[in-house]
């Protein structure tokens, strides 16, 4: 008999299918991990043979505002969730109303733009570095002048990975910036000197029952995340900082599903919120080797209305991404005790592109023998 949820609707029991909007490596570990609890995924995307379709039992190829595509998604699923949050509104609200949708429409408005998303972060309480609206050369000029340089002026949509993004340097031109930075608008961030950059992912689920997946250490390069290690190694009241800033954005927001909440912890030992995405993060794979429950089977759970699961960890983890050609060195991970490898199936190889990643395992520090 299927739990009543607190939007009225009962769990979507093992044998349902999940609608997954977005056919990346993060939907292809998601169907994985469903696939483990007897559900179905049912992927769409505009890209054809993507790491997500691979592994999915269906697939609907159309764009993402493809009415009549999505009207026969809607129907042949039981529940739709993203591992792409930059789906048009148009889709999301058409979505919703024939199908549960989690996390909520205003989940992924928020996580859209990174203006209303500091505004959000900000108004929930929590502690972000100091931004301000850019609109051109003018405005920047202004804000440089009252938040000060270095600083960093981001696009406010669809950037990622460090993309539709400009470090303004002391002295810099305004109008140089604004034309490399190369959007309608912008955002410019007081520049944080940090200490390291860490993340929390918490899943919660339809009836608000939370679990969080202890905080981590993330190291970019080339503003792509490089490696996650667990434990972080942060004093205990930063850790506990970055723990309650992630359950309190995830609350305020009203997430169903996870949220991952990427900061930075401040040399002065401010946790300051970067980031949110409210899906499966980059930063969390290594719980696929180092947890009973992985952040996917997680995700699923949450996204189920299924109880959720134990995040504790069993071991140590390293994840290292593999970017561009770096995947080719597969035989070696392969032969390595201890390493873990995630390959995502993509058939080419970019510079820039995350083809894999591998997890290497150690013995956790505190577990007695
Ligand atoms: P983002 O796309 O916002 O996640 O930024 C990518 C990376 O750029 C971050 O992980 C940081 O390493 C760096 N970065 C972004 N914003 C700032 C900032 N305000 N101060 C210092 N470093 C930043």
């Amino acid at each position: 008999m299927a739990a009543p949820t607190k939007d009225g609707r009962g769990a979507i029991a093992p044998g349902g299918v999940i609608g997954i909007m977005g056919g990346g490596q993060l939907g292809r570990m998601t169907a994985l991990a469903a696939a483990e609890l007897g559900y179905r995924c049912h992927v769409f995307c505009p890209e054809q043979d993507g790491p997500t379709e691979q592994v999915a039992a269906a697939a609907t190829i159309a764009a993402y505002d493809d009415a009549v595509a999505l009207d026969a998604f809607a129907a042949a699923v039981d529940v739709v969730t993203f591992e792409f949050e930059n789906v048009p509104h148009e889709s999301v609200q058409r979505l919703a109303g024939r199908v549960p949708v989690r996390p909520g429409w205003n989940v992924l408005r928020v996580s859209q733009d990174r203006l209303v998303e500091k505004r959000f972060v900000e108004a929930a309480g929590v502690p972000v570095t100091r931004f301000a609206e850019i609109t051109g050369p003018d405005s920047l000029a202004k804000a440089l002048a009252e938040i000060g340089a270095p600083a960093v002026l981001k696009t406010t949509r669809m950037g990622y990975d460090g993309k539709g993004q400009v470090l303004v340097e002391p002295g810099m031109d305004p109008a140089e910036a604004w034309a490399r930075m190369g959007g309608p608008v912008g955002i410019l961030e007081g520049f944080v000197d940090f200490e390291c950059e860490i993340s929390v992912i918490v899943a919660r689920g339809p009836d608000g029952a939370t679990a969080h997946f202890e905080p981590v250490r993330n190291v970019h390069r080339d503003h792509i995340l490089h490696t996650t290690t667990v434990p972080a190694g942060l004093a205990a009241e930063t850790g506990a900082a970055a723990v309650a800033a992630a359950l309190r954005i995830t609350e305020v927001l009203d997430v169903v599903g996870l949220l991952a909440v990427e900061m930075f912890v401040a040399r002065d030992g401010r946790v300051l919120v970067n980031e949110i995405a409210p899906r499966p993060h980059n930063s969390g794979h290594w719980t696929i080797d180092a947890c009973a429950c992985s952040q996917f089977e997680q995700f699923v759970r949450a996204v189920c209305g299924l109880p959720l699961g134990d995040p504790a960890r069993h071991s140590d983890a390293v994840m290292t991404n593999l970017i561009g050609d770096e995947a080719g060195d597969w035989p070696a991970f392969l032969a390595e005790p201890g390493a873990c490898l995630h390959l995502y199936g993509k058939a080419e190889s970019r510079p820039g592109r995350k083809m894999g990643h591998v997890t290497r395992l150690g013995r956790k520090a505190s577990r007695k023998t």
